[in-house]
């Protein structure tokens, strides 16, 4: 699929928790830092990243770094959803579309 097909008939990436230790389902890397997939798959934050479509609010790109999907993950694994926006997370920024 090319990146305009998944804007199109976009499945989404979301995020459901963070691991440590891992083996990343993408490079099959071993990394400190992990991110659990609603899918099952646990991948690293920079390959997360490399994953999914770029971001836009406002004719803006949205930030997609390593270290804030890392944050995000933390965030959903450790916060209740409702103390979610102290730390600038919503529901939107756990998802994303998969190029
Ligand atoms: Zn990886």
């Amino acid at each position: 699929m090319n990146a305009l097909e998944s804007l199109l008939n976009p499945n989404y990436l979301i995020i459901t928790g963070y691991e440590q230790e891992v083996h990343c389902e993408h490079c099959g890397r071993h990394l400190k830092h992990g991110v659990r997939l609603a899918d099952g798959r646990v991948v690293g934050a920079d390959c997360f990243v490399k994953m999914v479509a770029p971001k836009y609010y406002k004719g803006k790109k949205v930030r997609t770094t390593a270290s804030w999907i890392r944050d995000v993950a933390k965030v959903v694994q450790f916060v209740s959803p409702d103390n979610w926006a102290r730390y600038g997370v919503n529901e939107d920024a756990t998802k994303y579309i998969e190029l």
